[in-house]
């Protein structure tokens, strides 16, 4: 006689942008994991690329900002117990490679192969050894469940400015003002750097300034703060959060000599349209940031628990797991900031 397997309900992608609510196998916890019934999990703009992407296969589970209630702890855990309310980080690298030990913890192969099973668009995941060590945080009860939700995110930021290595007296262009833009404008303050916000809404835009942005608005606008703010040298950084490669050109004109471009989105653009002699003569340098590190991770979890970066406005439309898909489609019509969904 077989018994039935145990089965949870999660927001399911089929592959070719479709999620439909289904059933899914409950994870168990085993030896040095943790089982968390999810309270809630952000919708992050790198889900939406992989629902998006045409080669992205299903079916697959997404959701790696998760808030989550400690139902079972597996044999060895003793820094976590049944109860607590932790949040929980799906990548976590070997610690111990070339790639580690050169400050690419997100190259890391174990980072990439690392994550959480299935995802937080579920109701349950389980967190394996190396995530529940490196990755896991017990979240204290003056921080909500949304705020926590903002470790992942956060992390993800704080890692790029130091890889931009953003100095006090700098100015710095944050192009698209979403949720990830007004968490950059506010570390890029926090790092001592005029901020200056671009963004075609206006709404975006006030937010920004909101959250410490010297100025903030369309492209030309912010152009003209940039310049002004810099003495007419042009942005020491410029952050791109999304656009893609088109943003490129006007991103290089607004940089000074021998300033840095940072993306921190993909996006579309099969080549970037920068003549060589433009970077060279100008030695301009352009980088890249993708994804967190254990280190980051810890650095967020102490700025928000400490009340260092504010969140709590950016959450602007809570669903349950059952409308995952319209919450897609409102970040992709740039109607929600930030989507948080719960089971
Ligand atoms: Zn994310
Ligand atoms: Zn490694």
């Amino acid at each position: 006689m077989t018994t039935a397997p145990v089965t949870m309900r999660a927001a399911v992608f089929h592959g070719a942008g479709r999620i439909a609510p289904g059933d899914w196998p409950r994870p168990s916890a085993g030896p040095g994991e943790l089982l968390l019934r999810v309270r809630g999990c952000g919708l992050c703009g790198s889900d939406i690329a992989k629902i998006v992407a045409a080669e992205t296969r299903g079916p697959a589970v997404f959701g790696h900002e998760v808030v989550g209630d400690v139902v079972e702890a597996g044999a060895g855990v003793t820094a976590f117990g049944v109860g607590d309310r932790v949040v929980a980080a799906h990548h976590v690298p070997c610690g111990d490679c070339h790639y580690c030990r050169r400050g690419s913890a997100s190259m890391c192969r174990t980072f990439k192969a690392s994550h959480l099973d299935p995802g937080g668009f579920a109701d349950y995941v389980r967190v394996p050894p190396a995530n529940v060590c490196h990755a896991t945080f017990r979240v204290p009860d003056h921080l909500s469940d949304e705020e926590a939700s903002f470790v992942e995110p956060l992390a993800c930021c704080l890692r790029a400015v130091d890889r931009a290595r953003v100095e006090p007296g700098d100015t710095a262009v944050v192009v698209g003002l979403g949720s990830i833009g007004c968490l950059f404008t506010q570390l890029l303050a926090r790092a001592g750097a005029a901020v200056v916000g671009a963004d075609p809404l206006s709404g975006r835009a006030a937010l920004a300034r909101e959250h410490g942005a010297r100025d903030a608005g369309d492209a030309e606008t912010a152009a003209m703060a940039a310049r002004e703010l810099s003495e007419g040298r042009g942005a020491d950084h410029v952050i791109v959060t999304g656009g893609g490669a088109d943003v490129l050109p006007w991103a290089t004109a607004l940089t000074r000599d021998g300033g840095t471009i940072h993306y921190f989105a993909g996006g579309p653009g099969d080549a970037l349209p920068l003549p060589l002699a433009t970077l060279y003569h100008h030695e301009l340098t352009i980088t890249t940031t993708y994804s967190s590190s254990p280190a980051t991770l810890a650095r967020a979890f102490w700025l928000l628990a400490a009340g260092k970066v504010e969140v709590a406005r950016l959450i602007t439309h809570r669903l349950p797991l059952e409308r995952l898909a319209e919450g897609v489609d409102l970040m992709r019509r740039r109607e929600a900031l930030k989507v948080y969904v719960t089971p």
